[in-house]
């Protein structure tokens, strides 16, 4: 009997999440990658010079640590994460910067008179990580598995999204820190959508950490490319798929693409209402990159951030409120919020002996087309003066090239749809099986839908365990760890 077959478009962690599962459960499956290397938004590559090893993409990962799909994977066990005690800084002007440790209680201590309210705040979460994990990590058209700790949640999300955001504080320092996770979301602040987001990733930052793989992101993906072609998987690289009818005879379709890609994809072969759905839906704001290789440490003024390997830059929260706001409005913030990641203070393996490599991005207006390394270096000089004197080479990708780098990053959008609150649950739509498309045997698998972006590969095992359930009847997700199977 021939076995049966996939095909999966797009090798980003999700699609490969999607084909692990698929060729684990004895389905023959072949991914399809446009690009000459493979990742998507978690490659590696030496973008500055040679040595340097900059990720293209995400490079720090709560996600992976928290995800059920990476748990089930055994990736700890298969690549090295490596973290600090230091989750997060947040640089502030003239006083020291906030500082989000592992340690939840020494976080609080040093925030001084508002640590009781941070504790208030996240305690409960962290003390619950695991299921705020599995609720961020699944799809809001689902009830949650425990309604306690989605109240508990809820309620956070609401007090932090709304205008009584600031009631809680009595300082900055505390409210810049949630800032700081909150902009991840690329949206204006305060809303459901970034306390939401914020949250979820502070609560990470004090419960397993936001570990960084040794090596790079690569790593990752190249364990899950492993597991695949170990189960009898293949995977062809510059190979962009235009039409469906390009994969042949398959027994199901699994997109790590774009909604829109979906309707070009398919033709004529979806129902109108989806169709016009799957147009209808809005990517968000860009994202404008920039890489450094470093001849020193970035010269910060206060010594607490030479160890940390992510941090947000823009000061206060009203600063970064006032920078995504004028992002929201289509303008190039005067005062740019910045995500900065010094992967080589916890990985040597980054950099030629010494030497470092700096990522960093900032949010821009959809499709912008400004290279923003100029901006880049201003507000880092403002917390590290003397940084321009380090930087030995510089690799820049604006919006509009994150596009050109990954059909999935319309106008620099890396969310690949914009994080608004309707289009978390409505993800590309409301329904309780989104990764599902009304056209037999095709599902969309990329961060598109839930749990939305980031890499947790948890969209791609969503969509494979729909369409394991659908085309080829098999209810139970095969084993995914090392090793044989244990008994049940
Ligand atoms: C600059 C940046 C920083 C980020 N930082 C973080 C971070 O620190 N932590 C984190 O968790 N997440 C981060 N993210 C987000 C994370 O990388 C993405 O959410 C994640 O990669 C999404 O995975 P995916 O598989 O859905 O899509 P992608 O990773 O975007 O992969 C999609 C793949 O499909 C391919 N493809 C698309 N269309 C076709 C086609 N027609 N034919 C063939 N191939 C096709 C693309 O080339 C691409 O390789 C970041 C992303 C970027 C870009």
């Amino acid at each position: 009997m021939t076995p049966p077959t996939a095909a999966v478009v797009g090798s980003g962690p999700n699609g490969l999440a999607a084909a692990v599962v698929l060729a684990r459960a004895g389905v023959l499956t072949t991914v399809y990658e446009q690009a000459t290397t493979i990742g998507g938004g978690a490659r590696t590559a030496e973008l500055t010079l040679p040595g340097y090893r900059h990720d293209v993409g995400s490079a720090v990962h709560p996600l992976a640590v928290s995800s059920g799909f990476f748990r089930r994977f055994e990736l700890s066990k298969r690549i090295e994460l490596v973290s600090s005690q230091v989750s997060y800084a947040h640089p502030l002007d003239d006083r020291p910067a906030a500082i989000a440790y592992r340690d939840l209680d020494r976080t609080a201590a040093a925030l001084g008179i508002d640590g009781r309210a941070w504790r208030q705040l996240l305690a409960p979460l962290v003390d619950r990580a695991q299921r705020v994990a599995r609720f961020t990590g699944s799809t809001l058209m689902r009830l949650p598995d425990d309604p306690a700790m989605a109240v508990l949640f809820g309620l956070r999300a609401l007090e932090q999204g709304s205008p009584a955001w600031n009631l809680r504080w009595r300082d900055e320092a505390a409210p810049a820190l949630l800032a700081g996770v909150a902009a991840h979301s690329v949206r204006p602040m305060p809303s459901l959508s970034t306390s939401g987001t914020a949250l979820a990733l502070a609560t990470a930052a004090h419960a397993g950490g936001w570990p960084i793989p040794v090596g790079g992101s690569q790593a990752i993906i190249d364990a899950l490319a492993a597991d695949l072609l170990a189960h009898g998987g293949t995977i062809e690289t510059g190979v962009e798929i235009t039409d469906l009818a390009q994969l042949g005879p398959v027994g199901a379709v699994l997109l790590d693409t774009t909604p829109r890609a979906l309707v070009r994809l398919a033709g004529d072969a979806l129902p109108s209402g989806y169709r016009d759905r799957m147009l209808a839906y809005r990517h968000g704001d860009g994202v404008a990159k920039v890489d450094f290789a470093l001849s020193e440490p970035v010269p910060w003024a206060d010594s607490s951030l030479r160890v940390a390997p992510t941090l947000h830059l823009g000061g206060t929260r009203e600063r970064i409120a006032a920078a995504e706001a004028a992002v929201a409005s289509g303008r190039h913030a005067d005062d740019p919020y910045v995500l900065l990641s010094q992967p080589s203070v916890v990985d040597a393996s980054r950099a030629p002996s010494g030497h470092h490599v700096l990522w960093s991005y900032t949010h821009v207006p959809h499709g912008s087309t400004i290279d923003q390394t100029e901006a880049i270096i201003r507000q880092i000089e403002r917390w590290a003066p003397g940084f321009r004197d380090v930087i030995i080479a510089t690799s820049s990708a604006t919006a509009a090239d994150m596009q050109r780098q990954n059909p999935n990053y319309v106008g620099g959008d890396i969310a690949t749809g914009a994080a608004t609150l309707w289009q978390l649950a409505a993800r590309p739509t409301l329904s309780i099986d989104p990764w599902r498309t009304p056209m037999p045997g095709v599902y969309l698998c990329s961060s598109a839908t839930p749990p939305g972006p980031g890499v947790h590969g948890l969209a791609g095992a969503y969509a494979a365990r729909s369409a394991l359930r659908h085309e080829f009847g098999l209810r139970r997700l095969p084993y995914l760890g090392l090793g044989v199977e244990p008994a049940r």
